[in-house]
């Protein structure tokens, strides 16, 4: 932190989830130099480190946070702050935060209006890029309206200065109108009813079961490598 890198922007913790209060002081520390705190929480332990995140972390954005679905007090404060959580469906499987085999619980997360970003948190480690996630979040129903709607909400819930976030914005809602199946999309849609129709008019897809994830990654690696 006194070393006063210009690259840094945020403070994170992750790893094994224990308890978020002992990191309090070195958050304060942290956010007072000016850092953004995302802390991972609510990734393999319940929504008591989600609060604790938010309360004693300062919490700007979460990082996976998908056990919030354990509390629906904690799903309304949630949606009402809009605070963001920074999903990874790849990464939640390979740890066993969502046991192999379970469908991943970002559907749910969307239609429960909380804001979601999509991530693939470790590329290296977890074998994914972020346009594997992508399939992977399209493999589990999500529309083509709903894929636009998690690259603007990772647009809006960045650190950038708003006019950079605006020109983004601009360019996603540019290339996000487009036909499918004969239906047009956009970002004026009711995600939840058109999740459910276009999950009975498109059948089995890609990246549907969670093995596909680890094919993707493998199969794809130079064509979908990041490019950070
Ligand atoms: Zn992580």
């Amino acid at each position: 932190m006194e070393a006063g890198l210009d690259s840094v922007i945020g403070f994170n913790v992750g790893g094994i989830e224990v308890d978020r209060n002992q990191f309090a002081a070195v958050f304060d520390r942290a956010r007072a130099a000016g850092l953004h705190s995302v802390p991972h929480a609510g990734e393999t332990h319940g929504p008591d480190r989600i609060w604790s995140a938010i309360h004693r972390l300062g919490a700007e954005r979460i990082g996976h946070g998908i056990r919030c679905l354990d509390d629906p007090t904690l799903v309304e404060y949630l949606r009402d702050t809009q605070l963001p959580l920074d999903v990874c469906p790849t990464s939640n499987w390979r740890t066993g935060a969502v046991p192999r085999g379970r469908p991943h619980p970002l559907p749910e997360l969307l239609d429960a209006g909380l804001v979601v970003t999509l991530n693939s948190d470790d590329p290296p480690m977890f074998g994914t890029d972020l346009t594997n996630e992508y399939r992977v979040a399209y493999g589990l129903g999500l529309t083509p309206a709903d894929l636009a709607d998690l690259a603007r909400n990772g647009v809006r819930a960045s650190f950038l200065a708003q006019e950079e976030k605006l020109a983004l914005i601009a360019e996603i809602d540019e290339v996000s109108v487009q036909r499918r199946d004969g239906k047009k999309y956009n970002d004026k849609h009711d995600g939840q009813r058109q999740r459910a129709e276009y999950r009975d008019t498109i059948g089995e897809r890609p990246g549907s079961d969670p093995a596909d994830s680890e094919k993707y990654a493998s199969d794809d690696k130079e064509q979908h490598r990041p490019h950070w």
